[in-house]
């Protein structure tokens, strides 16, 4: 229940503002969040990258309101490409569609998403399509479907806390995507969604193995330890190295066991968000683990 309420919350304007504008707001977020500027992004890449981490890089918003805001993002995603390959960083780009627009407008997120899957092919880096609420699946799938022209350039998620995974996948292994597994992080309905977090963890299993055999590179992107051993034996049992996949996880999130990958050989990538529109993000980590309200709220009154 708690979860549901947090993530009521994460669409909620009110508590935004209240939140985004406080001292305290910003100081829970710098958990999740590498800050509000590139440089403060930067610094964490680089930082990871010395580690031995790549690093898929998210400049935070989504759900954009006009044109200009949309083609604002993405020019700032152009910038964001330059600025890594200038750097030499190891970071790829992770992108929201309804943060290009394909809420209101697909032709625009479409020719945006294009602009910048060409501009990555350019530079040998890549554009990962980030999935969000069911409401958006099908635009994403098809301006993913339109747009895989350079597919090295342009990836794509699939959720699998949705019915509908299974054939997702399906499709898109006959089309040779690359696709990063995740569980799901919003609020959806049973219509839509496994309700129970057994069936979503026995279908993340299941597609797990549809895409680890493949012959594509995929990104198993989870915490959790039973997911993650799953894959490792799987890969075994198939004969799969350990670098024709790869393990994602969030920022500053289970940071021993992304070290503990690292160290048992395995291509780890870290996704770190920056900006100013941690709101919605930062909600969605909380509603994952509802405990991380307790901790933060705590070391708060502690300090
Ligand atoms: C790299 C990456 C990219 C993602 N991209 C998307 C996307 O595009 N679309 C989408 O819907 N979802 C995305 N997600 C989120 C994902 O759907 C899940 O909500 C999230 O990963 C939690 O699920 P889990 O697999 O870690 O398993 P869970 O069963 O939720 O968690 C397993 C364990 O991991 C730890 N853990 C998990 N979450 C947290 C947290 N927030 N804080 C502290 N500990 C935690 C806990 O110890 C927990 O017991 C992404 C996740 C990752 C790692």
């Amino acid at each position: 229940m708690l979860r549901s309420f947090l993530l009521y919350l994460s669409e909620r304007e009110s508590l935004k503002n209240l939140l985004v504008s406080r001292s305290l707001g910003r100081r829970m977020a710098a958990r999740f969040i590498a800050g509000e500027h590139l440089d403060d992004a930067v610094r964490a890449v680089r930082q990871l990258n010395s580690e031995g981490f790549d690093v898929t890089l998210d400049f935070l918003g989504e759900s954009v309101h006009a044109a200009a805001e949309a083609e604002n993002a993405c020019q700032v995603y152009l910038d964001i490409l330059d600025r890594i390959q200038a750097e030499g960083l190891c970071s790829h780009i992770s992108i929201k569609p309804t943060q290009l627009g394909l809420a209101l407008d697909e032709a625009l997120a479409e020719q945006l998403l294009g602009r910048l899957a060409g501009r990555a092919a350019i530079l040998h880096n890549f554009v990962r399509m980030d999935m969000e609420s069911s409401a958006h699946v099908e635009g994403t799938l098809r301006v993913f479907h339109h747009l895989n022209a350079p597919r090295h350039a342009l990836g794509v998620v699939i959720q699998s806390y949705l019915y509908r995974s299974g054939k997702d996948v399906e499709e898109l292994v006959k089309f040779g995507a690359r696709v990063r597994l995740v569980k799901g992080a919003y609020h959806e309905p049973s219509e839509v969604a496994f309700p129970c977090k057994a069936d979503v963890d026995a279908n993340f299993i299941k597609l797990m193995q549809s895409l680890l055999v493949s012959g594509e590179y995929h990104a198993i992107a989870t915490h959790d330890p039973r997911m993650i051993a799953a894959t490792q034996t799987f890969a075994r049992a198939r004969g799969l190295r350990s670098d024709q996949f790869e393990f994602q996880m969030l920022y500053g999130i289970r940071r021993q066991l992304q070290r503990k990958l690292l160290q048992q050989g395995y291509r780890v990538r870290v996704y770190v968000p920056y900006g100013k529109e941690w709101y919605a993000y930062f909600m969605r980590r909380l509603a994952e683990r509802p405990a991380n309200l307790l901790f933060l709220l705590r070391n708060f009154f502690r300090a």
